[in-house]
């Protein structure tokens, strides 16, 4: 598979100062402000090759910020696949043996099943368990704008709301291939209160990607009370202060790849919007699919073309 052609403008930070924690797991830490609040975790490299959330987590620590209230855990999860980081081929550092990301149900992770990412979602579970928030910190393929990721449920679009930036919100279901860390146990579930937001920051290796993490950690925080602007303001970069006005793409569906060659015809990157309902976006096993209505938005197309896997999403603006 073609690596992507972008420079790498990011360099991965030494995470070994944070393997110890404090919490009796490798690479989490947990700092409790010692007064009532809300549990709030936020994770990175949940993609070993996603390095924008390690900087974002690097800088906070390194600011020595602590929660004002509340408990505040950091957590790095793909370590294993992060370590095997090479800037020659950036992209296979995104798992060990399989995506961490696609884990996140009960059944698979009381199962018997064994990899080196059903290992560390099996160590990190209880902490997900125990948070009220959860921002998980990704970066995509392409370089397009930003994207929330705010799953179905109307408390995490309020949520993104709140968080202000970027300027678009997804409200998607996840993949046919399994659930999201961001979509397990209440997280996903319409009687809880538990709310979890995923931000896809921009393109893997781009500079702008850990400006984006680093903001929307700070401002996430910032409005469930655990920092003050005053310190968030400290290590704030160019995206702290932009109030866009926040657009809404609900996903509809998402194109799972059935058969053994799917292509796309176009060298689609995200967020192209395509007018007429019955074009041509791809062929599989000579199959043509096509988009199911008209201004159909494509929602991060991947180049893992991989049978079980997630080609694209469609959605549409709703707001
Ligand atoms: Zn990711």
């Amino acid at each position: 598979m073609p690596e992507p052609s972008n420079t790498i403008e990011l360099t991965p930070p030494d995470i070994e100062p944070y393997r110890a924690g404090n919490t009796g797991m490798e690479y989490v830490t947990t700092f409790d402000s010692g007064s009532a609040g809300p549990h709030v975790l936020v994770t990175a490299l949940t993609h070993g090759n996603e390095i924008c959330g390690a900087i974002a987590l690097d800088r906070l620590f390194r600011g020595g910020l602590r929660p004002k209230q509340g408990k505040l855990t950091l957590a790095f999860d793909n370590v294993a696949a992060y370590r095997s980081f090479d800037r020659r081929a950036p992209t296979a550092s995104r798992f060990v043996d399989e995506d961490f990301n696609r884990l996140w149900a009960p059944a698979t992770l009381d199962g018997s099943r064994q990899s080196t990412e059903l290992a560390r979602a099996r160590a990190l579970r209880p902490f997900v368990d125990a948070a009220d928030f959860l921002l998980d910190i990704h970066s995509m393929q392409y370089a397009t704008a930003p994207l929330m990721l705010a799953g179905m449920l109307e408390r995490s679009v309020m949520l993104a709301r709140r968080v202000g930036i970027p300027e678009l919100i997804v409200c998607d279901a996840g993949h046919a291939a399994g659930p999201r860390m961001r979509d397990y146990g209440g997280f996903g579930d319409p009687g809880s209160s538990k709310t979890a937001l995923l931000i896809e920051a921009g393109q893997h290796w781009e500079r702008r990607a850990a400006e984006v993490a680093t903001d929307v950690l700070l401002r996430f925080l910032v409005i469930l009370g655990a920092l003050s602007r005053d310190d968030a303001q400290a290590i704030a970069g160019s995206e702290f202060d932009h109030h866009p006005r926040q657009r809404v793409i609900q996903v509809t569906e998402a194109v799972t790849i059935t058969g053994e060659n799917f292509e796309f015809v176009q060298d689609f990157r995200g967020l192209e919007v395509l007018p007429q309902k019955g074009t041509l976006i791809g062929r599989e096993d000579g199959r043509e699919v096509r988009t199911p209505y008209d201004d159909c938005v494509l929602i991060m197309p991947s180049r893992r073309l991989v049978k079980g896997q997630t080609a694209v999403r469609l959605g549409r603006y709703t707001a």
